[in-house]
């Protein structure tokens, strides 16, 4: 059994309350470890040791604050086969999978912000003619908070906490109490990389309770949330009144268009990657597939085809593509929407079955689901599933697959494939989405502005942008006349 224990102050400590969660994992739905179900008292206790660590951390030279990053990133790829494993067995995606992206980006996360802090600035503008020189100050804010979802657990958190600590903030974090086991992990990394006590203090519990403290504290200044769009209302409604900074990446419900002159074969192994990698459990995935009529029915067969051969198995399993869904709470969510299908307005061509992986019959593995809608306003088009499951539809014009591309109330990713130079930019201008992709999906660049519009949040993270977010702005005006 897996202890898990809170991060606070550098030391690991059990909730001060002694109580406990189950951890389950999705591949087994067998009991292997325990969680803190911390209160507001352990979130106390780590904004206590973030507040005391601020001072000097923040006083700490960009030179040392970066190579303490940079050995952070150094550690966990030296632990990779063994963060891997733990990601895949809380998560359950496939241990490929957390080997060749999930860890290596946590590192990259770390990496990244350890180099951009030494390049990022700030502005001066001098005004000759009435001697004035105004300069600006990027100050870190104090003590932050950050949520992270049960999707990419490490790559998420990592995300928020290493340009937080970069710009030289404390932390007081929270992972999903779904998927806690690498954000434990990350305690040990942080001591043997020097990372003074209380600069990251790591707390796990639910998020109705524990994560409802942090974003409720009065001296946490600032919350960078990922997560779905009613809990960001929550965040939103909650923070507002104390005037907290706030970075929302919340849900989506993503276009993948398809023109008939795109690139055929590069688009159909793709959009595969796009619609079912990490079970469809990415903000990202393209979960509502837009084909031109004139290859509709080719799309339908090859698409289906090749989706059939996707191997849903054990995580452990090298061979497996397709691993097990995250919890038994969203296996059911999930399967709520392939049963509710109405015959009349769409039809499953694929898939959405329970799969029996023998050894693991209590594991929550679903068989990846198409289904061809007739309308975009239909459920399955208009709301977040989050899982392996994408609708189908044909269309015929520009202008009417713009229009259903934008018709829906979130608006983080799209996808197009055209080889047509004018309809990729008069998409990409047009679509109502933070990020549009041409040509490719989820090729992700870390200096480059992420997040969404719409429901699909508020922010950006990313580059200088996320710095941005975490320093607070102080213009100073000097007149030298
Ligand atoms: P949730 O919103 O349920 O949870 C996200 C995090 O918030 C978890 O740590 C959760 O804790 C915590 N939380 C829940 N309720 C509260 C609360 N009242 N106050 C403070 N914290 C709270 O999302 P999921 O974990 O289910 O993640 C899936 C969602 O995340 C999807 O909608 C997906 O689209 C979105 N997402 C968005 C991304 C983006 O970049 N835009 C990227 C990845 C995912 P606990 O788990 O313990 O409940």
């Amino acid at each position: 059994m897996i202890h898990i224990q809170n991060y606070i102050d550098g030391v690991f400590s059990d909730p001060i309350q002694n109580e406990w969660i189950d951890n389950i994992g999705p591949a087994d739905g067998l009991v292997y470890g325990k969680t803190p179900n911390s209160s507001s008292k352990d979130v106390q206790a780590a904004y206590e040791a973030a507040q005391k660590a601020f001072i000097p951390w923040s006083e700490t030279s960009i030179e040392k604050r970066s190579a303490i990053l940079l050995k952070i990133a150094g550690l966990i790829e030296a632990n990779l086969d063994r963060f891997a494993a733990a990601e895949s067995k809380d998560n359950g995606k496939p241990i490929s999978v957390a080997r060749a992206v999930d860890i290596p980006r946590a590192a990259s996360n770390f990496r990244f912000f350890g180099h951009a802090i030494t390049q990022f600035y700030s502005e001066s503008h001098e005004t000759k003619s009435e001697k004035t020189i105004n300069y600006t100050l990027r100050h870190p804010i104090g003590v932050v908070g950050c949520i992270s979802p049960w999707n990419l657990p490490l790559y998420l958190l990592s995300w928020k906490i290493a340009p937080a600590l970069a710009a030289g903030n404390c932390v007081v974090a929270k992972p999903s109490e779904v998927t806690p086991y690498t954000a434990f992990l990350l305690g040990e990394i942080c001591n043997e990389a020097g990372l003074p006590k209380g600069v990251l203090n790591i707390v796990h519990g639910l998020g109705s309770s524990t994560g409802k403290a942090i974003v409720e504290h009065p001296h946490i200044k600032a919350i960078s949330f990922t997560g779905g769009t009613e809990t960001g209302k929550f965040i939103a409604k909650t923070a507002a009144p104390m005037f907290k900074k706030l970075s929302l990446e919340l849900g989506g419900k993503n276009p993948n268009i398809i023109f008939a002159d795109c690139d055929y074969e590069k688009m159909l192994t793709t959009t595969v990657r796009s619609s079912f990698s990490n079970q469809g459990q990415i903000c990202l995935c393209g979960s509502r597939i837009f084909v031109e009529a004139s290859i509709y029915e080719q799309f339908k067969i090859d698409f289906t085809e090749r989706v059939r051969q996707l191997v849903v198995g054990h995580p452990s399993d090298e061979s497996t593509q397709i691993g097990a869904l995250v919890s038994k709470t969203h296996y059911e969510k999930v399967r709520s929407y392939i049963e509710g299908i109405d015959p009349t307005e769409s039809r499953l061509l694929l898939g959405g079955e329970q799969v029996h992986v023998e050894g693991y019959e209590n594991g929550y593995y679903l068989s990846p689901a198409i289904i061809e809608v007739d309308s975009n306003q239909c459920k399955l088009n208009q709301e977040e599933i989050f899982g392996p499951v994408v609708t189908l539809m044909s269309f015929t014009s520009d202008a009417e697959v713009l229009a259903m591309a934008n018709d829906v109330k979130y608006g983080l990713s799209a996808t197009v494939w055209t080889n047509n130079l004018k309809r990729s930019l008069m998409f990409s201008e047009k679509l109502e989405t933070g990020i549009v992709w041409v040509n490719t999906w989820m090729q992700r660049d870390l200096r480059t502005p992420f997040g969404g519009v719409k429901s699909s949040g508020v922010g950006r993270e990313g580059g200088f942008e996320v710095l941005r977010f975490f320093t607070e702005t102080k213009n100073i005006c000097i007149n030298y006349k």
